[in-house]
């Protein structure tokens, strides 16, 4: 999955330190990240960096954010980082979703006053009216609706025709993960499920996301109605029969449906 990077190691821990030779500087626009002859920019590739932010380290080297794009920067798609070699997909991914964090915090939501970075902490406050504002991380569920040997899965409105995944959906204000299971899929599918138990989590950072992955049991005779806006196809597999195209390795959806396949529940 995303995050499991070991050998390698993402320390959180927001230690800021100045800037050296050898550590990643990364420059951002809200759809593009810059590269660097091809490769991820270190400091030497700047002429003009301009005010740093410190964000985390990644083995020896820590990450900053530039307010400036190198030396001939290649801007290229958020999206193209999800395909990134590890450790650099999910170092470079955690770091576009603070970058997304900064660039919203800036001022107060509250006042309206600029925002200042906490010393101690990753937070910003407002100097005016003490407002203290944490990244945010959206928590989301992904389920695995079994029947025996029958796996229910969904086709979103932008996916390609010939692609599925596992319902998934956002944690509502006010209710359990348990709870949010039950309800996205029978808002998606109009399928009723019990037995809801988790499986595996993972930081899901291009969408600001946190997923909880669960499997939960239905009964494959009930009648399937989706919810037209958000999802056009869903229906059931059967584990000995070929899958359609599903989400990449890196994504939870694939570990969960590679675990069904293996007959881990
Ligand atoms: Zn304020």
């Amino acid at each position: 999955m995303l995050h499991e990077i070991a050998p390698h190691c993402l320390n959180n821990e927001y230690r800021p330190r100045e800037a050296q030779n050898g550590d990643y500087v990364l420059y951002f626009t809200q759809r593009e990240l810059a590269l660097a002859d091809g490769k991820v920019p270190t400091l030497e590739n700047y002429a003009t960096p301009g005010k740093l932010q410190y964000l985390f380290s990644l083995d020896e080297k820590a990450l900053f954010l530039s307010e400036n794009p190198p030396e001939n920067a290649e801007m290229v798609p958020h999206r193209a980082i999800r395909q990134m070699e590890q450790p650099f997909a999910f170092a470079i991914g955690t770091a576009l979703h603070l970058y997304g964090w900064y660039d919203k915090t800036r001022f107060c939501g509250r006042c309206g006053a600029k925002m200042e970075h906490s010393v101690s902490e990753r937070a910003m406050t407002c100097p005016a009216c003490g407002n203290t504002v944490y990244p945010r991380i959206n928590p989301a569920v992904i389920v695995a609706v079994v029947c025996g040997n029958k796996l229910l899965m969904a086709q979103g409105v932008n996916m390609p025709e010939d692609f599925y995944s596992l319902v998934a959906g956002y944690l509502e204000i006010g209710e359990s993960m348990e709870q949010c299971v039950i309800r996205e899929v029978y808002e998606e599918t109009g399928v009723h499920v019990r037995n809801v138990r988790f499986l595996k989590n993972q930081p899901w950072p291009f969408t600001e996301t946190f997923m909880v992955g669960f499997v939960a049991e239905a009964d494959d005779t009930e009648p399937i109605c989706v919810q037209e806006n958000e999802i056009r196809d869903a229906k059931w597999f059967d584990r000995d029969s070929l899958l359609p195209r599903t989400p990449d390795s890196v994504a939870i959806a694939s570990t969960i449906i590679a675990m069904w396949q293996r007959h881990e529940f």
